[in-house]
């Protein structure tokens, strides 16, 4: 992933997190570890591009006092290579709470993970505790501006990747 992240340093000139910020000026320096993420937020936001990236050491290594077995590193590697990663959408944030809707399409489906999340600062980093996943699901109009922001309608865009 190292290797995929050097590329996008000269590539990216919009963060994974799609916050209309350059990738350079957003949440590589946090997946860098070259700067500490300010906020939960940010550190979602960080996680958020890990998933782009398939980078799952940094997700664990960012992830509250849980050791993840074989198994589960393989189902969130899995899940994070296979996915085409769509939009970030921050429904709401606290101090240590953010409540988001990932859109991806997975297995030629679309999906939304939505999630609240609880974070903590632990030696001054802020870390993924656990969060409350729900219910929720998505239909785009195919005449609609795709949600991964390619400027396109949908119909032109992700509608692509699915199966219908
Ligand atoms: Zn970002
Ligand atoms: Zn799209």
């Amino acid at each position: 992933m190292i290797a995929k992240l050097a590329e996008e340093r000269v590539n990216m000139d919009r963060c994974y997190c799609k916050s209309g910020l350059k990738f350079s000026e957003c949440c590589e320096p946090i997946l860098r570890v070259e700067q500490i993420a300010p906020s939960a937020l940010a550190l979602m936001r960080s996680r958020y591009c890990a998933y782009c990236l398939g980078d799952v050491n940094y997700l664990q290594a960012t992830t509250h006092d849980h050791t993840w077995t074989d198994e589960e590193l393989k189902f969130i590697q899995d899940w994070a290579d296979n996915s085409f990663w769509q939009h970030l959408e921050i429904v709401n944030s606290g101090y240590d709470t953010v409540e988001f809707k990932a859109y991806y399409i997975f297995e030629k489906k679309q999906h939304v993970h939505h999630e609240k999340s609880l974070f903590k600062i632990v030696n001054d980093m802020w870390k993924y505790v656990d969060g409350e996943v729900m219910e929720d699901k998505v239909t785009f109009l195919r005449n609609e501006p795709c949600i991964c922001g390619s400027g396109l309608k949908y119909k032109r865009c992700c509608f692509k990747k699915i199966e219908n």
